[in-house]
Parts: C-alpha cells; sequence; structure tokens
C-alpha cells in the first residue's frame, strides 16, 4: 500500500520502543515464575520481519533519571531498589540470581520509554483529530505504589510518565485502561491524588475494593465472549481524555499459569482492535504489562500488527522468532569469521620448528576466535556480561572422544559454556553428536525453589534455547543433518523434550508414557525416582534407556502412530519409596 494511502488509513505510523537490555537479566526469572525474557525481543523481530514496523519507527529508550521517579516513588522506596535482596522479592527469584545494576538498568530504559511515548503521542506535531499511538515492548508495571513494589513491577512507570506529563503542564483527563489479568493496585495508589484520572480495568482476581478504579472481575476462564462483551461495556462507559495507556496484558491468554481469563490468541487480537477503535482520537501509548505463557510474545506482537498494520492475521503456529533470527545472523557471518585461512606456511614453520603447532579448529572448522566471534553475534556474550561475566576466552581441546570447546570467564577462570562434540553418524545420517554441554552460571545459587538436578555444580544461564539453535546453526555450516546426543538422565531428555525428539517411536512413546507419569513431580524428584528405580514398567523396576535423541535441520514428520501405540502399551507406575 502506498505510504499516503496507508497514512489515511490508519491516520499514523506506530512508534515502537525497545532496547536490547528489554531482556531481563536474570537467568533464574523463566524456570521460576514462567515470565519470558525474551518476549520484548520475539515480539520485535516479528514485527521487523513482518514490515509491521518500519526502522525508523524503532525507538531506543534513554534511562529514567531518578528526579523523574521521584515524582512517584518515596526515597525509601528508590533507596531500596540498590539492594540485590528488594529486587529478588520484587522478581520471586534468589538475590544471587540479580545482577542490580543491569536490572535497574532495565527498569529505567523501560520508565524512559514510557515517559518520552508520552511525550511523542501529544506532542503537535499530527493534527488532532487522529490519536498517535506508540507501544512500548517493556513495561506497564502496574503493581508498584509510591511506597511498595512488587509483582514484577520494581517501579510505576505508567504513573511516572503520568507525572512527567502534568510536571510539563498537561491538563487534561488521563484514561488509563488495564487489560492485564490482574487489578491496577499500584497505579490506582499512584493516581489517588488525581481525580480526573480515569481507570478502567477487567481482570479476573479480586484484590479487595479500588475505590478509583472502573473495575470488572470476570470468572476464571470467561473466554473471549464474556471478555468482549465487558470491554464494550467499559468502553461505553470511558470519558474523553487527552491521553490513554492501555495495559494490553498477555496473561489473558489461555493457559497463562497466573492470568486466568482464559482467552484466544483471536480474542487477544479482537480486545486490541476494539481499544484501538474506541482511541481513534486519543493519543495511547501501549504497554505489554504481565505475560507468563510460552506465547504471550505472540500476544504482544499481536498488539503491535493490529496498531502498526490493523492486521488480524494469525501468526503461524509453528513460528519461531529465534530460529528465523539467527538463521538471519547465520546468512550474515561468513566462513571467514569463523575459521582461519589455510596459509600453508605454518605447516612448513611447523616442520622447522619455527613455529608453535597451528591452533585448533573446532571440528576442523571453527577457530577459537570464529567461536568467540559467533558467540558475540548470536547475542550469547552480551547476555553473559549484563550477568556480570568477562572479558572471555574460548579453549578448544582435542578429547579421548571428539573435542571439547570451553567459553571461559578470564577473571574467575570459571567455564560458563562447556562442550564436546564430534561427528558422527545417526540413523543413517550424518550429524553434530554433543557429548556434553553444560551452561554454567557459577554467580548464582540454588535454593530450596531451584535445587540442583543430578551432575548439577551451579544454576543454568537460562540459554539454553539460544544454545541449542547455535548448535544447529554449525551443524548446517559444516554440513550436517541436525545434532543429536544421548542423555543420561531423565532430566535431560525432558529439559530438551521441545526441541529433540528419540529417533526410535518407541522409544519415544515409552519417554512420552514416562513424563506423564512424572508431569506433576517437580523436575528434581523425577529424575531421582527414575535414576533410584521407584519407576516401574509392566511391574518391574524401569531402568532409564540412554537412547539418542536427535533433532533435524530439515524437519522430519513424527511416526506419530508407531509412538501413540508405544505410549498406550506402557504401563509405567511409581513405587511408594
Ligand atoms: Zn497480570
Amino acid at each position: 500500500m502506498e505510504n499516503a494511502a496507508r497514512r489515511w488509513l490508519y491516520g499514523r505510523d506506530l512508534a515502537v520502543w525497545h532496547a536490547p537490555e528489554y531482556r531481563w537479566p536474570m537467568s533464574a526469572l523463566e524456570p521460576r515464575t514462567g515470565l519470558s525474557p525474551r518476549r520484548a525481543d520475539f515480539a520485535l523481530w516479528f514485527l521487523l520481519e513482518q514490515r509491521a514496523l518500519r526502522r525508523r519507527n524503532l525507538r531506543l529508550p534513554r534511562r529514567a533519571d531518578y528526579q523523574e521517579l521521584a515524582r512517584v516513588h518515596t526515597p525509601e522506596l528508590l533507596d531500596s531498589l540498590g539492594q540485590a535482596e528488594t529486587l529478588a522479592r520484587i522478581f520471586s527469584v534468589e538475590p544471587g540470581d540479580v545482577p542490580v545494576d543491569e536490572t535497574m538498568n532495565t527498569v529505567r530504559l523501560v520508565c524512559g520509554a514510557t515517559i518520552d511515548a508520552a511525550r511523542e503521542v501529544t506532542s503537535d506535531a499530527t493534527p488532532r483529530r487522529l490519536g498517535r499511538r506508540a507501544l512500548n515492548l517493556l513495561g506497564g508495571f502496574h503493581h508498584a505504589r509510591p511506597d511498595v513494589a512488587g509483582g514484577f513491577c520494581a517501579v510505576n512507570d505508567v504513573a511516572v510518565a503520568i507525572a512527567a506529563l502534568r510536571a510539563e503542564g498537561l491538563r487534561g483527563r488521563v484514561l488509563v485502561l488495564d487489560l492485564d489479568a490482574h487489578p491496577p493496585d499500584g497505579i490506582a495508589a499512584c493516581l489517588a491524588g488525581d481525580s480526573s484520572a480515569f481507570i478502567g480495568s477487567i481482570s479476573c482476581s479480586d484484590w479487595g475494593p479500588l475505590p478509583n478504579v472502573d473495575e470488572t472481575v470476570l470468572p476464571e476462564k470467561a473466554g473471549d465472549e464474556a471478555y468482549l462483551a465487558a470491554l464494550d461495556a467499559l468502553l461505553g462507559r470511558m470519558p474523553g481524555g487527552e491521553i490513554a495507556f492501555v495495559l494490553a496484558g498477555g496473561d489473558v491468554l489461555a493457559g497463562d499459569p497466573v492470568g486466568r481469563l482464559g482467552l484466544t490468541l483471536a480474542g487477544c487480537r479482537e480486545r486490541d482492535r476494539r481499544v484501538a477503535d474506541a482511541l481513534v482520537r486519543i493519543p495511547s501509548v501501549w504497554l505489554p504489562a504481565g505475560g507468563y505463557h510460552p506465547d504471550s510474545w505472540r500476544v504482544l506482537a499481536g498488539t503491535g500488527l493490529m496498531l502498526g498494520v490493523r492486521s488480524k492475521a494469525a501468526i503461524p503456529g509453528g513460528y519461531d522468532p529465534l530460529v528465523a533470527k539467527f538463521s538471519a545472523i547465520a546468512h550474515s557471518l561468513a566462513p571467514e569469521d569463523l575459521t582461519e585461512p589455510a596459509t600453508g606456511i605454518d605447516e612448513i614453520a611447523e616442520e622447522l620448528g619455527l613455529a608453535t603447532r597451528r591452533r585448533r579448529l573446532l571440528l576442523g572448522f571453527y577457530s577459537a576466535e570464529g567461536l568467540e566471534h559467533a558467540l558475540y553475534r548470536y547475542g550469547l556474550l552480551g547476555e553473559l556480561r549484563r550477568m556480570g561475566y568477562g572479558p572471555f576466552r574460548v579453549r578448544i581441546r582435542d578429547e579421548g572422544v571428539g573435542q571439547s570447546a570451553k567459553l571461559v570467564d578470564v577473571p574467575s577462570g570459571e567455564p560458563l559454556i562447556e562442550t564436546v562434540f564430534e561427528r558422527r553418524e545417526v540413523a543413517g545420517a550424518r550429524v553434530l553428536y554433543v557429548h556434553w554441554l553444560a551452561l554454567r552460571n557459577p554467580r548464582a545459587r540454588f535454593s530450596p525453589e531451584r535445587p540442583p538436578l543430578p551432575g548439577q555444580e551451579v544454576p543454568g544461564l537460562g540459554l539454553a534455547r539460544e544454545m541449542t539453535e547455535l548448535l544447529l546453526r554449525m551443524a548446517a555450516r559444516l554440513g550436517l543433518e541436525g545434532i543429536a546426543f544421548r542423555p543420561s538422565a531423565y532430566h535431560l531428555a525432558f529439559e530438551g523434550r521441545e526441541m529433540v525428539r528419540f529417533v526410535d517411536p518407541a522409544r519415544q512413546g515409552r519417554f512420552e508414557a514416562l513424563s506423564g507419569l512424572l508431569k506433576d513431580l517437580p523436575l528434581a524428584e523425577a529424575t531421582r525416582a527414575v535414576a533410584e528405580g521407584r519407576v516401574r514398567l509392566d511391574g518391574a523396576p524401569y531402568v532409564w534407556e540412554a537412547d539418542e535423541m536427535v533433532k533435524w535441520l530439515a524437519p522430519r514428520a513424527d511416526d506419530r502412530a508407531a509412538i501413540d501405540a508405544a505410549k498406550a502399551a506402557s504401563r509405567f507406575s511409581l513405587a511408594k519409596d
């Protein structure tokens, strides 16, 4: 569509705010809470790839300064945010899991973005008849009160942005539409003195009366129809205003472990359409608020699609933003960035004893420098830096079986990533065979909520998905057909279950039957039960079968019938000690 026609129809370009630091730098966050640190990245990558967002409309946030935060929050609260213990409580992790400066950097960038987004949509640059829109890909920290933080909300970016606009002379009414599954208790507390503000909310948790909130509490699993009816009623009661903040919560999605409203992805998109239409003449800032389901990035990307290009098209079910992103990076990496040119001179010098042995190449291709460069380009080194590590060295060694590559944190000497692999044939195909893979976060501590798994010396890094994708890109570059490994214990197969499958369909079926039996046990307990022989198959103690699991680069169809037959035939039971 022509640019001019597009502007006429939709009336505005969507400005989107995002920073690489929007990924929360806490490796325990996802395993402990379900909050995916990748949500903002995934939504951004998808919107750019779909051309629903043009690069010139992408805004890089600045950090809000403490003066801006202090318009809303007490000095005591702001002081306490410098302590790992406070942030650990807010984010439901252990203090050892919180890099304080990096976490507060993220919080302040989000606040800076919400403030600047609010300024941009209320500036006089566009005709008044059309409300401009901005989307901040993180934020909507609605549970933070002036003096109390909690529920993943260290400070209240919405209240901070409203206070900034007021300080700059905004007089009219401010609207807040809180469409997260939880009530806007923090926003209500922050705006208690603003008698003209309108706060509308639909949630499914009754946290007691919030006097200044138009609150609708729906039953659990209300679903699209009931939700959209309540939304229409709320939008009907909403007065006019100078600016609206929309918390397009991701935790309304069906299956969300924290929100329980049970909306479909299509229902979420329809929610956004109705709100956008109701705000056609009112400038609005949109924020993602909560979302604890693996698909919550789809809710956020959907909000971007609706606001940016008014699309109702579903995001394909099999689409994985990480795969798309990593394959784009792989295409941009030239082979000479990863390996070492063969000069011939080295060999002669080596023969004559004039030079030390040539540096080892991993799998005959990757130099240590090349691997370090790849880890940097795929973003892993950046994430490790934010967790407080670096500078880094990669070490390659020949092992009894295959070769090892380690990423070492130079100051502590601690390995952060350890791998041992070789080329091998599995099921008639050449694959990258992973003998060992460990992602280590030696700064983090185990806790009763996050106990060690067998063989685990320190907690993980939260980068397993990126690492798996990186190994697949390596396999592709080496001309191999996939990656394979042999899980020596139940938990290793369980952790890889979304990515890898047992080669043998009957074995996959037995594994699925077993994980069905153990699904309600914490993973550490489940894997111990298998290792200690407390699981029985057809009445006899079951011995873990460490068979090969594989992920093919070119997806192959599962032999579902054979898997299901084996699954149905496997009678697993759990002995009582
Ligand atoms: Zn929520």
